[in-house]
């Protein structure tokens, strides 16, 4: 049978129903399962039974929110995280052994450069930051130790873009296990399994939920390598709760339709940003004038929700735009129904060095923009005051 498009599957990949015959999935707020018998729990806990022991391994709604990502991602396996970073922090914590290298693209999220610079070292592991935009250089990072390549695509806030093709090809020249963090595509816009990713992380709480209302994180791989995820994450608890795994789900049966949306008026507003007289530079992957626009079009159904810009006032100019705003929101959030207005250099990303932000391109001027589903015209009577 042919494979369904993923609006379909985000929708009726769904957990058997109840003895109820319930239409849409109901909640199952439990911490543990019961057996029938000893012997059958017995059989469960030896791996044969078909039973469910105890929500921190996994739960039915938990089950259904990973069997639904596995399959848009096109994944073998998962693990459904409480946040984001848990899932980050599992994807390394899991596959380091001590004394390992790992070689990271720089731009890779704050907090993933945190784990990075401050909590790896601890057990001995040390990194490398390559350029995401120069493949060929990457070669030279490897060492003996090195076992994993760690990447982000496209970048927060820099909406810089990694060749996912050259970035399988290096993974498996050098034997290195490949993750990408999944989060500003969704597996609707890019598949990075598609060019041999082996473990993809997402932060769920983004366009995934894009309602912005729960956190979560997803780990979605190839078996082997989830094997030894699924073994860490059950034995450090970095589990999902059923509540959450229940809205996500919910969630993604609109995730086409909402990226589709956001996609559409991301570029809208990009191209209308670029008219404006305050602005001296647009990012966003899908229009012509970014610098990997080719890959981006190869590698991406649409160019995502995220546009940042730079403005020629620099930070009080920026600062101006984000007070006078009265429709979009100033938060630190993004991939939400709401459109939302953040400064990186002052907020998210102040605790780099200037130097830091600067081989990021962070510049005083940048604002980020996660486009929401509000009408476009609404969007820019809401900024054009700031703009000018
Ligand atoms: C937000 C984000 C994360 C962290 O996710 P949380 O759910 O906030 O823990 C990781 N990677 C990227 C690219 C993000 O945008």
């Amino acid at each position: 049978m042919q494979e369904k498009h993923p609006s379909t599957r985000a929708i009726r990949e769904q957990m058997s129903p109840t003895g109820y015959r319930e239409h849409s999935t109901p909640l199952f707020l439990t911490s543990s399962f019961t057996f029938p018998s000893a012997e059958a729990m017995a059989d469960t806990f030896a791996g044969q039974g078909e039973g469910i022991i105890y929500s921190r391994y996994n739960n039915p709604n938990v089950d259904e929110l990973i069997a639904k990502a596995c399959s848009l991602e096109g994944t073998e396996a998962g693990f459904a995280t409480a946040s984001g970073m848990s899932a980050v922090f599992a994807s390394l914590g899991a596959l380091v052994e001590q004394g390992d290298h790992i070689v990271a693209t720089r731009a890779v999220f704050g907090s993933t450069h945190q784990i990075l610079s401050q909590i790896l070292p601890k057990w001995g592991v040390t990194f490398t930051y390559v350029e995401p935009n120069d493949p060929e250089s990457w070669p030279a990072a490897v060492t003996d130790r090195t076992r994993l390549f760690v990447t982000e695509t496209p970048s927060n806030p820099g909406l810089q873009l990694v060749d996912l093709e050259k970035a399988g090809a290096f993974c498996r020249a050098h034997g290195l296990t490949f993750i990408v963090d999944n989060c500003f595509a969704t597996p609707y816009l890019q598949r990075p399994a598609d060019y041999g990713a082996d473990l993809i992380t997402h932060s769920a709480t983004k366009w995934m939920d894009g309602q912005g209302r729960v956190l979560g994180g997803l780990l979605l791989g190839c078996a082997e390598i989830m094997e030894k995820v699924i073994f860490f994450c059950r034995h450090t608890g970095p589990a999902m709760s059923p509540f959450n795994a229940w809205v996500i789900s919910k969630s993604l049966e609109t995730l086409t339709v909402r990226m589709d949306a956001h996609c559409r008026s991301a570029l809208a507003m990009a191209e209308w940003l670029m008219e404006q007289p305050g602005v001296e530079k647009v990012h966003y992957p899908f229009l012509p004038s970014h610098p990997q626009y080719e890959l981006a079009r190869r590698q991406m159904r649409a160019g995502g929700g995220i546009v940042t810009f730079e403005l020629k006032g620099g930070e009080a100019a920026a600062r101006q735009l984000l007070n006078q705003a009265q429709l979009c929101t100033r938060s630190s959030n993004l991939g939400d129904t709401r459109t939302i207005l953040t400064h990186p250099a002052t907020t998210t990303h102040s605790k780099l060095s200037p130097a830091e932000r600067a081989a990021v391109g962070i510049t005083d001027g940048l604002v980020r923009m996660s486009v929401g589903l509000e009408a476009v015209a609404d969007i820019q009577a809401d900024l054009e005051g700031g703009l000018q």
